[in-house]
């Protein structure tokens, strides 16, 4: 039985994310911006937080572990090289552990760059990963810690997933990635496809997060920073893959 999900909008633009084991009621939730709706989710559905999984130390992620545990009692799990300015942890984590929620185990990948100690959570039986800053939908975290190289590294981890994954990313940015991702690739149909289909949800105010990796794949420009139509777009044809990356996240930053 895969993990049930449920996205749940906080703050202006963040993202927390429930997983639940339907077989021993295990019940996690991926990034804590703010604790109330995240209470209010679990109340209406009648399931009981067991753990919280944290990805990195930005206060818009951690805001509300201090209320959620104190409210739930839930084990929390974070990187071991951010346990100096996370919240108390039970778990430390370091790439390759797992963590194990109900009948399922996850995995921790590090995926920094955004922050030096950012982490991913990939849960393969039930085909998700839980991203944050890394890895958005159509783009990804800015460069606040790390250097391109750090970042293009962790998003080949992630590109290299099954394909059929749910990136589970943490806000709320698609419009304005899909933007920038059109000023570099105006002729990609599937960015086109994508475009209107968030632009439709947006007008319903429904999340476009998650995405399908596949979907990344074919329009998000940082995934895409290899390819010789990308790096021909940003001018660095004859540059490597992370320098190709680099331009283009120069470039968002100034968009
Ligand atoms: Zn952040
Ligand atoms: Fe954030």
């Amino acid at each position: 039985m895969p993990l049930d999900l449920v996205t749940i909008p906080c703050l202006k633009d963040n993202y927390a994310f429930l997983i639940h084991d339907t077989a021993t009621g295990a019940t996690a939730v991926i990034d804590v911006p703010e604790s109330a709706p995240i209470q209010a989710v679990l109340q209406s559905r009648g399931w009981k937080l067991t753990d919280i999984l944290i990805t990195h130390h930005h206060d818009d992620h951690i805001a509300g572990v201090a209320a959620l545990q104190g409210a739930t009692g839930a084990r929390v799990w974070g990187a071991r090289a951010d346990a100096h300015r996370l919240p108390p942890l039970d778990h430390a984590l370091t790439e390759g552990d797992s963590v194990t929620i109900g009948a399922e185990t996850g995995t921790v990948i590090d995926v920094s760059g955004h922050t030096i100690g950012h982490i991913a959570f990939h849960f393969p039986e039930s085909g998700l990963v839980f991203t944050a800053d890394s890895l958005m939908a159509a783009g990804c975290g800015r460069l606040f810690e790390g250097t391109p190289d750090i970042m293009w590294a962790s998003l080949a981890k992630l590109a290299a997933l099954p394909p059929e994954t749910l990136v589970c990313s943490g806000h709320e940015y698609t419009t304005s990635n899909i933007r920038f991702a059109l000023s570099l690739e105006p002729g990609n149909a599937a960015l086109i496809s994508r475009a209107s289909k968030v632009a439709l949800a947006r007008e319903d105010v429904r999340p476009t997060v998650p995405s399908t990796l596949s979907e990344e794949l074919a329009t998000n420009p940082f995934l895409r920073a290899a390819l010789p139509e990308l790096k021909a777009a940003v001018g660095m044809a004859g540059s490597s893959d992370a320098e190709a990356f680099a331009e283009i996240r120069r470039r968002k930053d100034r968009f």
